[in-house]
């Protein structure tokens, strides 16, 4: 019999599950925070729970959880970038970020990824399996215990596109948000997406109140689709049309990430075109100077074309900011540290 994944069940189906092994009620809060307040990974540490139960627990049910395969840690600014492993040979890359506020997670959401954007690391070994809510917070469970901390904000931005899991990532914001959990607010939870436009209608209608950040990468369908082929699905016009239901919905101003590649998105006539595109909708723009990997041959584009962008989309009123480079010397760009461990396999 295939086991359960306890960490996975929000706090009504562990309720219901705990009631038919004819547990009293206490247990339930008992279990539920060794779960998820203590981050406990193995039954035996329940320690307040009689061995029985213990017992009968471990054999119904598996607790999901992985562990540090290696570490890096920037010397400037000591952001902290994890390769997770899940089982034997199953990897993840996460990140955890210092700032004035707090500690901010970036997690992974599915082992690989499906959209194949062009300029990612993620893409290069293809998409594996997705992730299971329980595995998502035993990734944020692992790098708290391992650092010593608790983490107040998350990203959902690293490996795989969460849209794509969608029913494993509102079941993993459910648990994470829970006031007897980890209570992290929604308000400090960021999801990213390339732009699965039915998926961001579905997501507006939970009005979660959490930032959507889409990853637009370019102001035009024949730009855009040369790098993403999620945009041959749902181009440029579909997906804005959606954004502007998000913020319609939920009152809460879209990010857009643009990765700024040299001599390909960043010309002036490419800023005006976004400008023209973004006018008048509740957003923000989020330059990032695009990261070399590798597998692939672009370049960022040089300061002097980033500031001529910004001033141009200032001018017509947007909001812009260029992403701060945290970990530069650690600089492993998305998924890199991921595909590198698997070409060693
Ligand atoms: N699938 C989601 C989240 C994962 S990627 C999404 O597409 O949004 C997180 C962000 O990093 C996305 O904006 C993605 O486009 C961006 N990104 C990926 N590779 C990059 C690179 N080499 N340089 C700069 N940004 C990159």
């Amino acid at each position: 019999m295939d086991k359960t994944d306890i960490r996975s069940l929000n706090f009504a189906q562990l309720s219901e599950q705990t009631e038919a092994l004819g547990l009293p009620k206490f247990r339930t809060n008992q279990i539920f925070s060794w779960l998820h307040n203590k981050g406990v990974e193995d039954f035996s540490e329940m320690s307040d729970l009689p061995k029985s139960l213990r017992d009968k627990l471990s054999e119904r049910y598996l607790i999901s959880k992985c562990v540090v395969d290696s570490k890096l840690v920037s010397k400037i600014d000591g952001t902290v970038k994890y390769l997770f492993r899940f089982g034997e040979n199953e990897f993840v890359e996460c990140v955890v970020m210092k700032y004035k506020y707090g500690y901010s997670c970036c997690i992974s959401t599915q082992l690989g990824c499906k959209m194949g954007c062009k300029f990612c690391a993620s893409a290069i070994g293809g998409f594996e399996r997705n992730l299971s809510a329980g595995e998502m917070l035993s990734e944020i469970y692992a790098a708290q215990k391992d650092l010593n901390i608790k983490i107040s904000h998350i990203v959902l931005m690293g490996t795989g596109e969460p849209l794509d899991n969608f029913d494993n990532c509102m079941r993993f914001l459910e648990l994470v948000t829970d006031e007897r959990g980890l209570n992290v607010s929604i308000r400090h939870i960021s999801l990213s997406t390339c732009g699965i436009v039915p998926k961001i209608y579905e997501l507006a209608d939970k009005r979660l109140g959490l930032t959507l950040s889409v990853s637009l990468h370019a102001p035009n369908d024949e730009l855009r689709s040369q790098t993403m082929p999620v945009n041959s699905k749902w181009n440029i016009s579909e997906l804005l049309k959606a954004c502007k239901y998000y913020t319609e919905v939920t009152s809460r101003r879209i990010s857009f990430e643009y990765a700024m590649i040299d001599g390909f998105n960043d010309s002036e006539k490419c800023a005006y075109e976004l400008a023209k595109k973004l006018g008048g909708m509740l957003c923000h723009i989020n330059l990032i100077p695009v990261n070399n990997v590798r597998e692939n041959n672009f370049v960022k584009s040089n300061g002097e074309n980033i500031k001529n962008f910004i001033k141009i989309l200032e001018s017509k009123n947007l909001t812009v900011t260029v992403r701060r480079t945290l970990g530069s010397d650690i600089n492993a760009s998305c998924g890199q540290l991921r595909a590198r461990k698997k070409q060693a396999y």
